[in-house]
């Protein structure tokens, strides 16, 4: 077997064709999740191989979020994982019970990292995504050294201090060498029944970002959308529905979906 990458190649090695996107914030509670599944569904709705690891071992939601209940499945020394809207999610939650919380030291992440990675049995996949913890823990330094062509997509709020934290996220790319694909601004306004925008978070922290990004990794990083509050993204979240095949309509949808199509 071929653990993982495409046509047998592992995501780790040289020469995979899978586009690895790991998904990165500052702080938590900006949407990182949120976008993540939402891109990833976007991209498995246009027809391609995606799967999601959710590495963020502390805060793990990806499962919920996607209405996943089901364990993985193990047929000999293969993990199967569980899909949902064509999209093969892997998440530690996967493996304790309950909703235990998990008080994992620094080795034992790159461990299970490193196993989902090997173990997990994602077939070919044209897109894997990352759900990276927030901050700039050892998960991302481990992304890093398993998988170096990953490239970083940095989610932040227009709050410039959310950008402030988010660029040293941003920033460990410039020690690691990988690719800062883009900046992705969530929260960015309010639409309001009267036909006006509120600004709740403020404006900018995207652009403040982007401009930081590109000086400190030395090459032009784009901001690769914004997406409005909504309410239907929060309770497709909350009912395991990803917003952009459940809400299509809805402007945070047309705005993941945009994004998506950037990638
Ligand atoms: P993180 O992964 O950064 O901790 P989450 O994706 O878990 O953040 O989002 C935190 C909360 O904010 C969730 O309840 C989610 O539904 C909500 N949320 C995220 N983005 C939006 C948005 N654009 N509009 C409305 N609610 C949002």
């Amino acid at each position: 077997r071929g653990p993982g990458g495409q046509r047998g190649i592992p995501f780790n090695q040289p020469g995979s064709l899978t586009k690895v996107y790991a998904v990165a914030s500052g702080k938590g509670g900006v949407g990182k999740s949120s976008v993540t599944v939402n891109l990833a569904t976007a991209l498995a709705a246009q027809g391609l191989r995606v799967g999601i690891v959710d590495a963020d071992v502390y805060g793990f939601s990806v499962p919920a979020l996607m209405g996943i209940s089901q364990a993985p499945t193990r047929v000999d020394d293969m993990i199967l994982p569980p899909v949902a809207y064509g999209v093969k999610v892997i998440s530690i939650g996967m493996f304790v019970s309950g909703n235990q919380p998990v008080a994992w030291r620094g080795p034992m992440l790159h461990r299970a990292l490193e196993q989902f990675l090997t173990d997990v049995y994602f077939g070919d996949l044209d897109v894997l995504f990352l759900d990276l913890p927030p901050g700039t823990g050892d998960i991302a330094i481990s992304v890093a050294q398993l998988l170096p062509k990953a490239e970083i997509l940095v989610v932040t709020t227009p709050q410039t201090a959310a950008a402030d934290v988010a660029e040293r996220a941003g920033a460990i790319a410039t020690q690691t060498g990988q690719k800062v694909a883009g900046v992705i601004e969530n929260m960015s306004y309010l639409d309001m029944p009267d036909g006006g925008r509120m600004e709740l978070f403020g404006s900018g922290g995207g652009a403040v970002l982007t401009e930081r990004l590109s000086a400190s990794v030395g090459a032009d990083v784009p901001l690769l959308g914004q997406i409005p509050l909504d309410i239907k993204l929060r309770e497709g979240g909350d009912a395991g529905a990803p917003v952009v095949v459940g809400q299509p309509e809805t402007a945070a949808a047309a705005a993941l979906s945009g994004i998506a199509t950037r990638l």
